[in-house]
């Protein structure tokens, strides 16, 4: 059995941290009430899921103001 981990701490925000433990070659998160272990490996998959997902949340919006983008620049060119 090891001993606690001794995390280094990544990112911090008032509803995240984000911990990594350089003996297990782990990512600690805590969110709130939740925590979760990941490999490196994993986590970096992870945020590319959550990357992608806010992207696909955030799309309809972009899409609208690139819109509004090309009406003005008819309008006034
Ligand atoms: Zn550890």
């Amino acid at each position: 059995m090891s001993a606690a981990c001794q995390l280094d701490e990544l990112a911090k925000s008032t509803t995240t941290t984000i911990q990594f433990c350089p003996d297990c070659q782990e990512i600690h998160i805590s969110l709130g009430p939740i925590s979760l272990r990941l490999t490196r490996d994993h986590y970096k998959r992870f945020s590319k899921d959550i990357a992608k997902a806010n992207y696909q949340l955030e799309l309809p919006e972009l899409s609208l103001e690139m819109l509004h983008e090309q009406q003005y620049t008819k309008l006034h060119s």
